[in-house]
């Protein structure tokens, strides 16, 4: 399997090229040169399989020969045997037509773990084929950096950088990071916002006073495998509830765009996905794009699902590369203007593309916490935020009778304990498994929000080891 950049200005690559690249040198995203396709009878021959078999016959057409088909299932064995229920992803029942997909099984309590425990050991498997070292770095609103850091502790020929906006994210999730103890893990806590943590991160991906002695990787979900890991639970769950024989629509909360893209991929695969309602909180430039075909950039607002206070979705890009006949010239060109002025329309293409199999909702507060009431007064499980714009979305749909809808939970309720206990009056327990989170001892630096200071460190951790 090829990869190519969607601005078409970057070498193609193979899987285990793709792995350990980030963004393209174009700029661009990588996504696979074809669609892998499944027909039928072969979604049938899935049913019922463990996850992580599913997983390896899933990935396994996008690895290509990067991994023999035994190690690939190694490392998916490896990977979801870290996850506190046995179905990996289970699917949980609210009423006759809405079923929750449970993705916070994983160490770190939120969908990220489910890409990211299987990036790690990518991560290492290739690297110890090459003399080569990674230095990732990255930027965290919050989920993301817990899962990284779980997922690369202390293996060899790693280091990780995890920037967090100091005082910004929540006690669970600084806790998750900074109790951590593998030398190859530095926390960093900058006297700033998360965009500027982002800001920092993304130049020193082009510094060359960095790059000339470090190979700098990418743990957010530009990294394609990130995405391909994520295709397999939406096959999970279509075929419990009957695939290939009975049609499924999926409700999937939305910030990077990453999630839902892995959802696209699956439709695109041959699951017989009925629709993919993309749902946003207030910060809602995605919803409309696809509702009224605008792009345009606003300011971010804060609520109570952090995850999803983005702006922009760098994988909106994958799909309007895919939708809009994937001409990597035109779109380098879109692309270009929308940096300039923060603002695009989509093509006639790229919405009709889109509108085929996409639409999409946006909750505010209000529903926000309507939707966790609704699941915890009516169904009796609580639910996190993320989630519950998800739901929302998932229960405004209109769609033909029969379809089942999925909304995706993609974070634990315990993670987010006060935005719940608001909305329902009760306050989720942390799971057992992390249960001594507050006992643990912390680790982290905390550096000013100055970009010299911060490349300083990294290029003096990342060089004495
Ligand atoms: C990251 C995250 C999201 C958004 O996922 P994208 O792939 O960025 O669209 C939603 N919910 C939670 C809990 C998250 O951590």
């Amino acid at each position: 399997m090829h990869y190519i950049s969607t601005r078409g200005g970057a070498p193609a690559l193979n899987f285990e090229e793709v792995t350990l690249t980030g963004l393209g040198s174009d700029g661009g995203l990588y996504v696979p040169r074809d669609w892998p396709v499944f027909s039928p009878d072969e979604i049938a021959g899935l049913a019922g399989l463990p996850y992580a078999v599913l997983a390896a016959r899933i990935m396994q057409p996008f690895v290509g020969d990067s991994l023999s088909p035994e190690r690939l299932q190694e490392l998916c064995t490896q990977a979801y045997a870290r996850f506190a229920h046995r179905a990996v992803t289970p699917l949980v029942q609210l009423d006759e037509r809405h079923w929750l997909l449970e993705l916070f099984h994983g160490p770190t309590l939120a969908f990220k773990d489910v890409a990211l425990q299987l990036l790690g050991r990518l991560f290492e498997e290739f690297l110890a084929r090459r003399e080569d070292h990674l230095t990732i770095v990255g930027a965290t609103s919050g989920d993301t950096g817990s899962a990284a850091i779980d997922a690369v502790a202390g293996r060899a020929k790693i280091d990780i950088f995890m920037l967090h906006p100091k005082g910004r994210i929540s006690d669970v999730q600084r806790r998750q990071m900074t109790t951590v103890k593998a030398p190859n893990v530095f926390n960093i806590a900058i006297d700033g916002s998360f965009d500027e943590a982002q800001a920092m991160v993304k130049r020193m991906f082009g510094d060359p006073a960095l790059t000339a002695t470090l190979r700098i990787g990418a743990v957010n979900s530009i990294n394609w495998a990130r995405l391909m890991a994520q295709v397999v639970y939406y096959f999970a769950a279509a075929l419990q509830l009957g695939a290939p024989h009975r049609r499924v629509a999926f409700a999937v909360p939305t910030g990077n765009f990453g999630d839902v893209f892995a959802g696209y991929v699956a439709a695109r695969m041959g699951l017989p996905v009925e629709r993919l309602i993309v749902a946003t909180n207030v910060n809602d430039i995605l919803h409309r794009a696809l509702s009224t075909g605008d792009y345009s950039v606003g300011a971010v607002t804060a609520t109570a699902a952090p995850s999803m206070d983005i702006q922009v979705s760098s994988n909106f890009e994958r799909l309007l590369f895919d939708c809009g006949g994937r001409d990597g010239a035109a779109l380098a060109q879109q692309m270009r203007g929308f940096e300039a002025s923060k603002a695009m329309r989509l093509t006639n293409a790229q919405s009709r593309g889109a509108a085929a199999l996409l639409s999409s909702a946006r909750a505010d507060a209000g529903e926000m916490a309507g939707a966790m009431n609704w699941a915890w007064e009516q169904c009796g499980e609580l639910i996190d935020p993320h989630t519950a714009i998800g739901l929302h979305a998932a229960r405004a749909a209109d769609l033909p009778a029969g379809v089942p809808i999925v909304t995706l939970a993609t974070a634990h309720p315990a993670k987010f304990r006060s935005a719940v206990e608001r909305a329902t009056g009760h306050r989720p327990s942390l799971p057992t498994r992390i249960g001594d989170l507050f006992d643990r001892e912390e680790r982290y630096v905390e550096l000013p929000g100055d970009y010299a200071a911060v490349a300083a460190y990294v290029a003096q951790h990342a060089a004495h080891r």
